[in-house]
C-alpha cells in the first residue's frame, strides 16, 4: 500500500506551481494543484496579497473560485495524514521565498538560486515524515568528515 507520506512527491518548498482555487474559507482558500491531486493544498489569508493593505487578505480579495493562480510551495506537511501543501500567493514570496533554517535559525532562500535545501525525514517504522529546512552549508558542515554527502548537498539540484 502506498504510504500517505508519498503524496506530493516531486513538490519542493520554494518551487512555483499552478493552483486552481476550489473554495473560499474564512481562513483563506483551498486549492488543487493540477498533477498533484493526491495532496491537499491551501493558502492562508496571511499569504494572499491584500490590495487594501490588510495583514490578512479579506475574503473579497481572494482570487475567484475556479481561477488558476501562480503559487509558491511554502511547506509540505506529511507528519500526519492527510498530506498537505501550504502555498503562498504573496508576490514577495513568489519572487523570493524565505524560511527559517532549522540549524542556525536565520532566514534562508528556498527559491531557485537560493542557498536553502529541504531534507525529508522518513522511517521504516511507519508512514509520516517531517522536513528540515537548512542552508546548504549549515547541513553540510555537520556531517562526518568521511561522509560523501556534503559535496552532494552543496550541488544537489544545480547543473554542473
Ligand atoms: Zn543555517
Amino acid at each position: 500500500m502506498r504510504r500517505f507520506d508519498a503524496a506530493g512527491a516531486g513538490l519542493v518548498p520554494g518551487q512555483t506551481v499552478r493552483a486552481r482555487v476550489t473554495t473560499h474559507q474564512p481562513w483563506g482558500i483551498s486549492v488543487m494543484i493540477p498533477g498533484h491531486e493526491d495532496i491537499g493544498a491551501s493558502v492562508d489569508a496571511t499569504v494572499i496579497d491584500s490590495p487594501s493593505g490588510n495583514p490578512r487578505a479579506l475574503p473579497e480579495e481572494y482570487p475567484a473560485v475556479g481561477a488558476e493562480v501562480e503559487a509558491v510551495v511554502q511547506q509540505l506537511r506529511r507528519y500526519t495524514s492527510p498530506a498537505w501543501a501550504r502555498l503562498s500567493l504573496r508576490s514577495q514570496d513568489l519572487e523570493c521565498l524565505q524560511w527559517r533554517c532549522d540549524f542556525c535559525g536565520t532566514l534562508v532562500v528556498l527559491s531557485p538560486g537560493g542557498d536553502g535545501v529541504t531534507m525529508d525525514v522518513h522511517s521504516a517504522d511507519g508512514p509520516g515524515s517531517t522536513a528540515v529546512v537548512a542552508h546548504r552549508e549549515c547541513l553540510a558542515i555537520r556531517l562526518h568528515a568521511q561522509s560523501l554527502e556534503p559535496a552532494r548537498i552543496r550541488s544537489v539540484g544545480r547543473r554542473p
